[in-house]
């Protein structure tokens, strides 16, 4: 064997292994998704949709056909673990929280967080011993790949449409914030020009929703997303997509650069004719 070949070898073994790892995953999800569309959206599923997604009802016929097709994936590719009491995962909740958590990805192009492998399910809102100053929480979204809900939040805030609420789109929102390591209200734009503009617009009604938040004020935007900005941009996207009307009217070029980034426009959905209150 060459000299520089012997010393370098286990460099060579690694590449390659890095290589046959890459294949094989890529073919292993192109495999997993042709498998997806061979089967039709089982009919249960779509009433579920119906009675707890609102924002499927409103969007277009072939956004819906999409929505199916990623919560397919979703419900495919992570582990759904009940928590706090839960006996066991039902499909109400699997579909509910899918359909939900897609909805900010159904306009970019997506591999379904990938990196989000674990859905937590608590009852209610849950409280951690260890960190008491957090208080009772109804959702959290870890960098390690865990989002944790509250099922009754999570249905309630997306059945009603009116209170701008969403805790499955506010959490992945904050999943989607992560992509590039850290939470803080600036996601992976698609150019790196984008990025001025981006802290300009965001960071302006993010100090007006702070001010307005001391005053007492209420606005189209849950005062939580005065937080900080990280909140203020997984606030901004429920409101975007519950809210889509208000906000565009009230905060344009906010709605313009959640439009631009999520490459949809909720602003142009129906309004679901029924929207409920119930839990
Ligand atoms: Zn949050």
């Amino acid at each position: 064997m060459l000299p520089f070949v012997e010393t370098f070898w286990p460099v060579y073994l690694t590449a390659l292994a890095m290589i046959i790892y890459i294949i094989v995953d890529k073919v292993r999800r192109r495999t997993h998704r042709k498998r997806i569309r061979r089967f039709d959206f089982p009919l249960k599923w779509i009433k579920i949709l119906e009675q707890n997604v609102p924002l499927y009802m409103g969007m277009p016929y072939d956004l819906q056909e999409h929505c199916q097709n990623l919560v397919m994936q979703f419900i495919e590719d992570k582990l759904f673990e009940p928590c706090g009491g839960i006996e066991a995962v039902t499909e109400e909740m699997m579909v509910t929280i899918a359909g939900n958590a897609v909805i900010p990805i159904l306009g970019r192009p997506t591999d379904v967080y990938r990196s989000v492998r674990t859905i937590l399910i608590y009852p209610s809102t849950f409280f951690q011993k260890d960190k008491p100053e957090m208080g009772h929480r109804q959702g959290e979204a870890w960098a390690s790949g865990t989002v944790i809900l509250a099922w009754d939040a999570t249905r309630g805030s997306a059945r009603d449409m009116r209170d701008g609420k969403n805790v499955a789109i506010h959490e992945f929102a904050h999943q989607l914030d992560l992509e590039d390591g850290t939470a803080n209200g600036a996601p992976i734009l698609k150019n790196g020009n984008q990025y001025a503009v981006w802290a300009e617009v965001l960071g302006g009604e993010f100090e007006r929703l702070v001010a307005a938040t001391a005053k007492g004020q209420r606005t189209v935007m849950d005062d939580y997303g005065a937080t900080n900005p990280a909140e203020f941009f997984a606030v901004a996207s429920e409101t975007f997509f519950e809210q889509a009307r208000s906000m565009q009217r009230k905060h344009p070029e906010l709605y313009k650069q959640l439009r631009n980034y999520y490459r949809i426009d909720p602003a142009r959905w129906n309004r679901p004719a029924k929207i409920s209150r119930k839990q």
